[in-house]
């Protein structure tokens, strides 16, 4: 890790954490503003919490949905440099129109802020791998630093916008992610000088009077292929990760005894815990597989992620032990609640930073944002698909729930456990390291 890393990366980093500021404090006070009564101080939109929740689910969606076209632009007509730069732009005018009032431009402010985070979001994580040469051992360590910009963002910003919002107003809050968005492009235009050599168009030549046209080779297939079986596992992953939002959210407020110290801790203040523990433990886990690679132990992608399932899971099976507790007539340790969330971050740096070192290190440089597009997507489905498993605990009780996803991660991550080499295979040595860090 000591190692120096490019002289883009901070750059990319900065630029990432604002963008990521912005968006995670708009997300924290959305629902809030959403449901707050039209009357009285701060007065929000007055919706129904359930009308609420399903605006929140399409948002949340379609912005990782809206990669895919971002990527497909980036690739095709502006590369992702000059994407990425127009994507900041927009978010920064959507979070400014939140800050008008009226439902005129609340809508327009959505609508420029997927648009604009489909622009940036993929493209700005493919620069990441494109300031590494094929081979370069820095890469994944590169992908966990830029991981940890994003997760300074995303812990800081509920607990900021979120205090600006409910205390001061709304739309103060939304006009402070503005600004954080504005601090990432003056970030981003100051360190263009750095990223000289990453993020431009690919140009394909066009032959006098003939279409362009570059099949893909057997190897590239072999890669793409593996690359979507990957996505799978990230759909899991959300699937289960995403809970915290929600169903944790929930059982967190209702069932876990919170009193420390004679004071009651208030249970959104628990949304920050995981982007605080990736910051913490971002290093030491990139460290460990970094120990376990130089040992010439299995530390491919693919072996990362399936541990990291298994990890994940486990988070689960503490959950099932706070529900056990609580089933019992009491409220549930604490402590069940933060080893959840501390096993699902260690899975989660065994697997989120890695699969965008994963697609850069594997998808054909001139399909390199739709590849990242289409893993956002992937992660919106993941999320969606959350909120469905979330609902169930309704009906089927948070036990059983609990229990349920970290059985199915269990099973799920031993699966690729025994198939890991055959998927190794296809990527045809895109994980060889050729060149030692500096
Ligand atoms: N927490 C990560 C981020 O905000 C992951 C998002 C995702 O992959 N859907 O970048």
């Amino acid at each position: 890790m000591a190692s120096k890393h490019p002289k883009g990366l901070p750059i990319l980093f900065f630029t990432e954490m604002w963008e990521r500021f912005s968006f995670y404090g708009m997300r924290a006070i959305l629902v809030l503003y959403l449901t707050k009564q039209t009357m009285g101080e701060n007065p929000g939109l007055g919706w129904s919490a359930s009308d609420a929740l399903v605006l929140y689910g399409w948002y949340t969606m379609l912005v990782y949905v809206m990669a895919i076209p971002g990527g497909i632009i980036a690739d095709r007509f502006l590369g992702q440099k000059k994407t990425v730069f127009i994507g900041g732009i927009l978010i920064a005018i959507g979070q400014l129109t939140l800050a008008m009032e009226g439902m005129v431009p609340f809508y327009t402010g959505l609508a420029l802020i997927i648009s604009g985070v489909g622009l940036l979001k993929p493209n700005i994580s493919t620069m990441v791998g494109g300031l590494y040469k094929e081979g370069d051992s820095r890469r994944d360590s590169g992908f966990i630093i830029f991981y940890i910009g994003i997760n300074i963002g995303a812990a800081s910003a509920p607990l900021l916008i979120g205090y600006i919002g409910e205390v001061y107003g709304w739309h103060y809050g939304f006009g402070l992610a503005g600004i954080g968005m504005l601090l990432g492009q003056v970030v981003y235009i100051w360190g263009q000088k750095f990223l000289k050599d990453v993020g431009n168009l690919i140009v394909v030549k066009k032959e006098a009077g003939r279409k362009e046209h570059t099949p893909l080779t057997k190897i590239e297939k072999d890669r793409i292929i593996v690359l979507m079986i990957s996505f799978i596992i990230v759909i899991v992953f959300w699937a289960a990760y995403e809970q915290a939002g929600g169903l944790m959210n929930l059982y967190t407020k209702e069932k876990i005894n919170r009193m420390v110290f004679g004071f009651e801790i208030p249970a959104s203040l628990f949304q920050s815990v995981p982007a605080i523990f990736v910051i913490i433990f971002g290093t030491i886990v990139a460290a460990f597989w970094n120990k376990r690679m130089k040992k010439g132990k299995e530390s491919s992608s693919l072996f990362k992620m399936a541990v990291g399932t298994i990890v994940m899971g486990t988070g689960f099976l503490m959950m099932s032990g706070a529900a056990l507790q609580a089933a019992t007539g009491v409220k549930a340790m604490l402590i069940w609640l933060i080893l959840s969330y501390l096993l699902q971050v260690l899975g989660e740096l065994s697997i989120s930073p890695v699969a965008l070192s994963f697609i850069t290190k594997l998808a054909p440089a001139r399909y390199a944002s739709i590849m990242m597009g289409i893993y956002f997507a992937a992660t919106g489905l993941g999320n969606k698909l959350a909120g469905m498993v979330g609902e169930l605990a309704t009906h089927a009780g948070e036990l059983e729930v609990f229990t349920g996803i970290f059985l199915f991660c269990l099973a799920f991550g031993l699966l690729l456990l025994v198939f890991f080499k055959k998927l190794k295979a296809l990527t045809h040595g895109a994980e060889d390291i050729v060149e030692e860090a500096p």
